[in-house]
């Protein structure tokens, strides 16, 4: 679902590496201002993630789809949407240093010039 790539900044020149995409236990967001990363693994999330898969209509995942169906069938929350889930995960994920706000959305930046100019070059390994 994800993967790690090398990155050049076309404004500056800078090459860096980037990673894009969540995993299955994890979710990657980034900051709206600076572009730096965060990774929030799906049980530091507790009820929230529970809502969100309860409210979904099949698994989340192959690999954790007996786990998913548990949470459908037994779990006692309240589904939410994903709409809801994802503003959540971002409440959650909090404030970057630099004032920013975690998004989901955020563009890729590049770490020196903080430029969104940013050209994949060279995928370095996939993650899920
Ligand atoms: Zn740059
Ligand atoms: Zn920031």
């Amino acid at each position: 679902m994800g993967q790690r790539v090398e990155a050049k900044c076309l404004n500056c020149g800078a090459v860096f590496t980037l990673n894009l995409g969540g995993g299955f236990s994890f979710h990657l967001l980034r900051c709206n201002k600076c572009g730096k990363e965060k990774t929030i693994g799906f049980d530091e999330l507790g009820e929230l993630h529970l809502r969100y898969l309860k409210g979904l209509k099949s698994p989340y995942s192959v690999a954790s789809s007996s786990y998913d169906r548990y949470v459908q069938e037994i779990v006692d929350v309240e589904p939410i949407s994903e709409k809801e889930y994802y503003k959540g995960v971002e409440e959650i994920a909090g404030k970057c240093s630099c004032g920013g706000n975690f998004k989901f959305d955020a563009p890729p930046r590049c770490p020196k010039c903080r430029s969104t100019k940013v050209e994949k070059t060279k995928i370095i390994t996939m993650y899920d």
